[in-house]
């Protein structure tokens, strides 16, 4: 029986649509063109050959492209407010039914996000949630290790108080979703992307977050 939900954020509490997506993975691009004096189109083609080696972008400059270092902690965080300036905000909708509907399930959540929690927390206080969660789990407290290392999703649960067997996750990335199953939870993959839903072919999916209640 499901006790307790973990969630990820962007692309699950909002709909993968969401023009936020599309820019900041923009500006992760422009950051990649920027660092290695590339062209926009070469960093494009470059992250797009080597990312999925890894859990994210960060993770994948720090380990070949010098994010790394007794300075590792600085250049990370000069990233992430790259990648996530205030005006992000402007990118998101309001969505005045996600509120009402969350609290409709009635179960303790938590997020889990390979995001910085100030970008997780300014998202959730623009959708009025911010007060629904037990906690924000964010790729800086795994270390800059996040989904789907299983360190993250270990750290999330560990923050919640619930265990692995109590708990579903929801994830809009599929490859995310996998690493929870191969740790031995139940998760849902939130996403009307078909492609994404050949990437986890095991796992349920469901086209947004409103279908979660199948599951519960
Ligand atoms: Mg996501």
């Amino acid at each position: 029986m499901v006790k307790h939900l973990l969630l990820d954020l962007d692309g699950t509490l909002y709909p993968g649509s969401a023009r936020i997506l599309a820019e900041n993975t923009r500006r992760m691009i422009c950051f990649i063109a920027e660092l290695l004096c590339v062209s926009f189109e070469e960093a494009r083609t470059l992250r797009a050959n080597r990312k999925p080696q890894f859990g994210t972008t960060l993770e994948w400059l720090q380990a070949e492209h010098g994010l790394d270092g007794p300075d590792k902690d600085e250049k990370a965080w000069h990233y992430m407010r790259y990648v996530h300036p205030e005006e992000e905000l402007l990118e998101v909708a309001f969505d005045p039914h996600i509120r009402p509907f969350l609290q409709s399930l009635h179960l303790p959540m938590t997020v889990l996000t390979n995001a910085p929690a100030f970008h997780a927390e300014r998202i959730l206080r623009f959708l009025q949630i911010d007060d629904l969660f037990l906690g924000i789990w964010d790729v800086v407290r795994s270390g800059f290790k996040g989904k789907p290392h299983r360190n993250a999703y270990s750290g999330a649960l560990s923050l919640s108080g619930y265990t692995i067997e109590e708990t579903l996750f929801a994830d809009d990335y599929a490859q995310y979703v996998q690493g929870y199953m191969d740790s031995g939870g139940r998760a849902v993959l939130v996403n009307d992307d078909q492609s994404e839903w050949e990437k986890a072919p095991s796992a349920p999916h469901i086209d947004s977050i409103y279908e979660i209640g199948r599951f519960l």
